[in-house]
């Protein structure tokens, strides 16, 4: 039980990385309850003082782009169904692609806040690069680097202001 964010996006966005970045400072207590989860990571970490739960939503099983559709649904329903709030993580290095999109479209349809994260803005550059995906038309937008933790304190702050 307790408050809990869900992590979506297409495979190699950058989800598992910024997932296990939040566990680290906590020392990961992640259940491995092997087979039952295999599509998908339970951990719990803390900030500001909050705790509260994160699913990586990861798993996808490589095949035909139905599939990958089929699976997509699956893991937005998941999301939705157990979290109080999604982080919908894309990829700046590819710009907005169709299976986004695909996310995109049903996420607008969630009740729950849904930020918008964009992922491997490393740098300047890519900031600027960054600025595409606000075309999405999420209310909430945060630009990160997983692998330096830039912009991942503003992503925190505000999913804890709603704890
Ligand atoms: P997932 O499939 O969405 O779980 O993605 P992963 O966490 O496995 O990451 C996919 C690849 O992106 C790996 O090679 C990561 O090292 C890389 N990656 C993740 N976050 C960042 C980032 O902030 N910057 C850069 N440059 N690479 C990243
Ligand atoms: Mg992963």
């Amino acid at each position: 039980s307790g408050y809990t964010v869900a992590i979506v996006g297409r495979p190699n966005v950058g989800k598992s990385t910024f997932f296990n970045r939040m566990l680290e400072h906590r020392k990961a207590i992640v259940d491995d309850v092997s087979g039952v989860t295999r599509d998908r990571q339970y951990g719990m970490t803390d900030w500001n003082g909050k705790q509260f739960n994160v699913i990586d939503t990861g798993g996808f099983v490589s095949g035909s782009e139905d599939v990958f559709e089929r699976e997509i649904a699956k893991q937005v329903k998941i999301a939705i169904d157990e979290a109080n709030a999604v982080v919908f993580m894309v990829d700046v290095t590819t710009g907005i692609t169709h299976l986004d999109e695909a996310m995109a479209e049903l996420l607008r349809r969630a009740t729950k806040p849904v930020y918008l994260v964009v992922n491997k803005v490393d740098n300047g550059q890519r900031e600027l690069e960054a600025a595409e995906f606000y075309s999405m038309g999420f209310d909430h937008n945060f630009f990160i680097s997983s692998i330096s933790g830039s912009g991942t304190g503003e992503l925190l702050d505000m999913i804890t202001s709603a704890i």
